[in-house]
């Protein structure tokens, strides 16, 4: 019979992706979707994928228990990943409360309904190498102490810490990935490597003259989605539940990653980038780079996509959409 995967977030970048691979191995795929009054907007990136019709949707909410308890005992999951939160770190400044809510209390409530609906089920959560923060080791591994930098990785940090004891509360199969920065044409436009594909593309086509960035010092070791969508998937397959970091072993400069975009199309990024405090962070986290030895060794998994092919993926899906 064919396996169940409830998915929070499957609206998002890597539920798109994470429901494309899934759908592939044969599973049934059923997503939470919270309300929204426009129709047909938040399935922009399953219909991009061509996989909008072969998911179950589920109306609820991260912050709303039983909805989740609903969509949990209505789907009866093998597998729940919970990929939703609000995700982007500059709006965690601006809505602290409501990330928290979303972010960490949004954990708990899926812990709770998958535990309470269906102990049985495996449980993945979305850590974030933003736990890190301001890095206490060069590079960063599982054993590596976190000090987060902003409200969105203080609730996360909440959100990890919870599934690891939920995992040794209630021998829970649950497991958190700690996933560094990865993008892709699915990648929403706020965040920095999209926004310098989607520039680069609009300049090329003569549709903006000039970009606007902040910190363009700040150094992330960046990998493909589709890529960090397999060890989400991996890690549930294990016959013991562990924490994960899944990360490139490369780290960029965000002014670098601006280069291979800008240059790909003939650009010369010198002449149209603009430096705006506007964009820059209250706290900032210089550098991010991933020690991914252990999932290597133990999950068999490995980043696939480098960075330029990457970037190159991304401009060119950017100068296709402008050109439509
Ligand atoms: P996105 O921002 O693309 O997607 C977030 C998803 O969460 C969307 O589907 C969104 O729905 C949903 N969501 C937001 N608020 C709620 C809510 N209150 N109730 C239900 N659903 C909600 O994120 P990504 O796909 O990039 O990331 C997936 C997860 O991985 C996130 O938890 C993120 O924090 C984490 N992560 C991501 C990294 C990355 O580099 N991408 C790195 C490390 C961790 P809607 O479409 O309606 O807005
Ligand atoms: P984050 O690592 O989750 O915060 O991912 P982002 O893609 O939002 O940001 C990555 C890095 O790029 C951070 O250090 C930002 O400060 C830096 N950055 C520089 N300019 C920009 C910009 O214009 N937008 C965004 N989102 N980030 C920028």
């Amino acid at each position: 019979m064919a396996r169940t995967a409830l998915i929070t977030g499957v609206t998002g970048q890597d539920g798109a992706y994470l429901s494309q691979f899934l759908l592939e191995k044969g599973y049934r795929v059923c997503g939470l979707v919270r309300r929204s009054s426009h129709e047909g907007v938040n399935d922009h990136r399953l219909r991009w994928l061509g996989i909008e019709r072969d998911i179950e949707f589920i109306d609820g909410n991260l912050t709303d228990l039983s909805s989740l308890m609903r969509a949990v005992r209505a789907t009866k999951p093998d597998e729940v990943y919970n990929l939703g939160a609000q995700s982007f770190v500059k709006s965690s400044w601006q809505q602290p409360i409501l990330t928290g809510n979303v972010t960490a209390i949004g954990v708990a409530n899926v812990l709770e309904a998958a535990r309470l609906e269906n102990p049985e089920a495996r449980f993945y959560q979305a850590s974030s190498s933003e736990m890190y923060g301001l890095v206490q080791h060069p590079v960063q591994s599982e054993k590596t102490p976190f000090y987060p930098r902003s409200p969105y990785a203080v609730a996360k940090l909440y959100g990890h810490w919870l599934t690891i004891n939920y995992r040794e509360s209630y021998k829970f199969f649950a497991c958190s990935g700690i996933l560094f920065n990865h993008e892709s044409p699915l990648r929403g436009l706020e965040f920095v490597t999209r926004k310098v594909t989607d520039g680069a593309a609009r300049i090329a086509l003569g549709k903006a003259t000039h970009l606007e960035m902040g910190n363009v010092d700040a150094k992330r070791d960046w990998g493909h989605a589709r890529d960090y969508v397999r060890a989400m998937w991996l890690m549930l397959q294990m016959d013991e539940p562990d924490d994960y970091v899944i990360a490139t072993g490369r780290t960029t400069t965000v002014r670098q990653m601006i280069e291979i975009a800008f240059r790909h199309v003939g650009l010369d990024p010198e002449e149209h980038i603009r430096i705006n405090p506007e964009f820059l962070r209250p706290a900032e986290v210089d550098i991010l780079l991933g020690d991914p030895s252990k999932a290597k060794a133990v999950l068999g998994w490995e980043a696939e996509t480098g960075l330029e092919d990457m970037i190159v993926e991304m401009v060119d899906a950017d100068l296709a959409r402008h050109r439509k």
